[in-house]
Order: structure tokens, then C-alpha cells, then sequence
């Protein structure tokens, strides 16, 4: 078999963890198998490289962000290929240029387009186990390092499995699987023998960073086999896979949740047609993304309040840009809140049940939480919260969905 194995910041944290990891990839390549394996930079590194950025520079440059950031990776891949070398086994190590990983040029979150990979392939055919640096890529037009957004080496290793045509691309991390919820949270949560690749998507995409959101949705695209084990023991993982019978009989799959986003609020906004695009165009052309929108028409009928939620990262340049809105368009007032959460529930069977929405509000009211935000589609429920009650709407809604338990 040919196996990508990507292992993630925890699991190549220090020496010793990879020289484990480099015992792993032995065991592979005596069982018979050509592995690839993909690294990401130890735990905390690509922080602390941040936080380095942010001491010299106010507005930090993303070309040399890109530079700067993709040094981690650099560092755990060589590492592990002398790991590897020093057990007895033919390694070579690659940056993501090495490997032909050929990307966009919108730095911080580059897209991936193609991967040659010729080398690689080469070294793989004579035995070599490869060791590629994650999170990276270059551009195809003028050879600019680029890195693949936080989490990016899940990507890596997917978009790798894809064009090396491995059997299978397994993400090793510090916990065993896909659970219900974060096991991290929630001791109780069950670990999930598979998950169809779409409730995946909209867990990652809803704050599980179990799998890096764009990574699912490339391995749905080409159809990879994933499977999400851990790097600290032997037992059988989480098999992402296409959805089947099973999966249907199940209601709600999971919970997730997030804590990274804010929730802004334009009031008395004048109520006529164009004023929706108007505003959210400024915002989409600012490069921000919105998520949630709400809006509700006042008892007079003239005018309405509009809130809406971003990416916290953004929500200090939204918050400009809806005040330059409020005073052009002669709405009343703007204001931001950051102490919010989005708890959503998720599962492929909710689209032939209905009644799951309504289970959630009654849990949720239940324990005295007030919901600020809705927003549903055909296999997800999510609230917006008060951010301090997450751990314990995560728990009670993982309870009340018989999430718990044996
Ligand atoms: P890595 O550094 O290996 O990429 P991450 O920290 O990115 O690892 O992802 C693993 C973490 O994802 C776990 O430690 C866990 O806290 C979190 N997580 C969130 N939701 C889930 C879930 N539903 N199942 C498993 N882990 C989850
Ligand atoms: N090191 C990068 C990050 O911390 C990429 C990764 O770990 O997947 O986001
Ligand atoms: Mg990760």
C-alpha cells in the first residue's frame, strides 16, 4: 500500500515525540508499505513565529509572513527524516517548492492547484520514505513561498494523497478520532468509528479543528480516504468516508462549537430594497466573510436592525466599516460584541427528521440560556450564545441528543 501519514504539532512536539513518530513510519515501511509521510511545525511554533511578527512590525507583511511561517514545517521535516535515517531507513525530506506544490498567490491562505511531485515520486519508487514539510507552497507564476491558512498541513497531506494516488492519507493527532464533540470538553463524547465526509465538513467548518475545514472539503472533491488516528497509541481511528445507511440513522452526529467569531449590529437602517447588498458588498469587498445574518423589521415597518457575524480576527475592521455605513445611510447606531459563541449540531439524519431545531431551543432554554443568533441547513442547527455558557451548552445538547454515555 502507499500511505500518506500526516502528524500534526502535538505529535512531533519535541525530539523525543519525533523520534516516535519516526518509529511509527519504520513500523509502516517493515509491514511493506511506501509512506509519505507530511508534518506540521511543533506545538505552538507557527504562535510563536506570529507573535515574533507582531514584536518587529504593526501591520506584519504577508509575503514575509508566508516566509517566516513556513520555517516550522521546514524544521520538523527535516528532523524527522534524520529520525527516520538514524533507524535504519532510506528518508528524504522536502519542502513544499521540493514537492511541486504548486498554489495561488493569496498569501496566509493560499489555495492549492496542482502538485507535481515528480521528485518525490522518484524517491518514493527507490524506496525512500518522503518527508514533506506541511502547510506550504509556491506560487506557479513567480515562485512566491505561500502558506495555506492555520491547520493548512491537513491540506497538505490530503491534496499529497490525491496526487500520489495513496490508499489512504491518515491524520495522526492527540486524540483518537472524530468524537461527538470535543472529547476535550466533554469527557463523555464517543469516538465515531466513521463520519460521512459532508457531516465532517460542516463540523470542521462549525469550530471541530479536529480536520482543517478546507482539507475535508478536498478530500470529498477527490474522494480520499481519511482516517484520523492518534500518534500516542494503537487504537483504530475515525474513517472519513462518503455517507452510507448507518450514517443516516443517526440524527444529530455531533455538536461543535466556536469561539472565534463577533456579532455586529447596525440599528434603524432604513428598511428599502438595495440596503442589504449595499452593506454587505462593502463588507465582501473588504475580504471579510460573513456568516449568520439576521434582520428584523421594526414595528413602524421603516426601518430595521441588521446583525450579522464575522471571523473575530476581522470584527475590529467590520466594526470601522459598519460605522462608516451607519452614517451614510442615516441608520441610528452600530456596536460589536466578541463575547459570543455558535453552537451547532450536526447529523445527515436530520433531513429526513424534522423537530431537531426545536429540541436544541427547549435544551438550550432549559438551562437558562438566552439565543442571541439562528442559522440552519439540511444537516446542521447552529445558535449564536453568550460565550461564557459554551462549555455548558456543548454539554447539555450533547446529553439531550443521546450523544452520551454507551
Ligand atoms: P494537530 O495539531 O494534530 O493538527 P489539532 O489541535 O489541530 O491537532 O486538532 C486536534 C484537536 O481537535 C483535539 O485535541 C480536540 O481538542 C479538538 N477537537 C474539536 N472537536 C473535536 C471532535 N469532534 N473530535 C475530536 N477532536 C476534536
Ligand atoms: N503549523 C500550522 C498551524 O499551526 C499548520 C498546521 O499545524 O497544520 O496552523
Ligand atoms: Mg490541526
Amino acid at each position: 500500500m502507499l500511505i500518506v501519514q500526516k502528524y500534526g504539532g502535538t505529535s512531533v512536539a519535541n525530539v523525543d515525540r519525533i523520534k516516535a513518530v519516526a518509529e511509527r513510519v519504520a513500523r509502516s515501511v517493515k509491514e511493506g508499505h511506501k509512506v509519505a509521510v507530511v508534518v506540521s511545525a511543533m506545538s505552538g511554533e507557527t504562535d510563536k513565529l506570529i507573535g515574533l511578527a507582531n514584536q518587529v512590525s504593526s501591520n506584519p507583511n504577508e509575503r514575509e509572513m508566508d516566509l517566516l511561517l513556513s520555517s516550522g514545517e521546514r524544521v520538523t521535516s527535516a528532523l524527522t527524516a534524520m529520525a527516520i535515517e538514524d533507524l535504519g531507513h532510506k528518508a528524504m525530506a522536502f519542502t513544499g517548492r521540493q514537492m511541486g506544490i504548486v498554489t495561488d498567490g493569496v498569501h496566509t491562505k493560499a489555495k492549492i492547484e496542482k502538485i507535481t511531485g515528480d521528485k518525490a515520486k522518484k524517491a518514493l519508487d527507490e524506496g525512500y520514505v518522503v518527508v514533506v514539510a506541511g502547510f506550504q507552497g509556491i506560487t506557479g507564476s513567480d515562485d512566491e513561498v505561500t502558506t495555506l491558512g492555520r491547520g493548512g498541513s491537513d491540506l497538505s497531506a490530503v491534496a499529497i494523497a490525491s496526487a500520489l494516488n495513496a490508499d489512504v492519507c491518515e491524520i495522526y493527532t492527540d486524540v483518537d478520532g472524530v468524537y461527538t464533540t470535543d472529547p476535550n470538553i466533554v469527557p463523555e463524547a464517543k469516538k465515531l468509528q466513521k463520519i460521512s465526509y459532508e457531516e465532517m465538513l460542516e463540523l470542521a467548518s462549525l469550530g471541530a479543528k479536529v480536520l482543517q475545514t478546507r482539507s475535508v472539503e478536498f478530500a470529498m472533491k477527490y474522494d480520499v480516504p481519511v482516517v484520523v488516528r492518534s500518534s500516542f497509541n494503537d487504537n483504530p481511528g475515525t474513517l472519513v468516508t462518503k455517507e452510507d445507511r448507518d450514517m443516516e440513522q443517526v440524527v444529530v452526529s455531533g455538536v461543535a462549537y466556536d469561539k472565534n467569531q463577533a456579532k455586529l449590529t447596525i440599528m434603524g437602517v432604513p428598511d428599502k430594497p438595495g440596503i442589504a447588498s449595499g452593506i454587505f458588498k462593502q463588507i465582501a469587498d473588504a475580504n471579510i466573510v460573513v456568516d449568520m445574518i439576521v434582520q428584523n423589521v421594526s414595528g413602524d415597518g421603516k426601518s430595521t436592525d441588521m446583525s450579522f457575524t464575522v471571523p473575530k480576527t476581522d470584527s475590529k475592521k467590520a466594526l470601522k466599516l459598519t460605522e462608516e455605513i451607519v452614517s451614510s445611510l442615516g441608520a441610528k447606531a452600530s456596536h460589536m460584541r466578541d463575547d459570543i459563541a455558535k453552537i451547532s449540531v450536526v447529523g445527515v439524519g436530520m433531513r429526513t427528521h424534522s423537530g431537531v431545531a426545536a429540541q436544541m431551543f427547549e435544551t438550550l432554554a432549559s438551562h437558562n440560556i438566552n439565543i442571541l443568533m439562528i442559522s440552519t441547513s439540511e444537516i446542521k442547527v447552529s445558535c449564536v450564545i453568550d460565550a461564557k455558557y459554551t462549555e455548558l451548552a456543548v454539554r447539555v445538547l450533547h446529553e439531550a441528543f443521546g450523544l452520551s454515555g454507551s
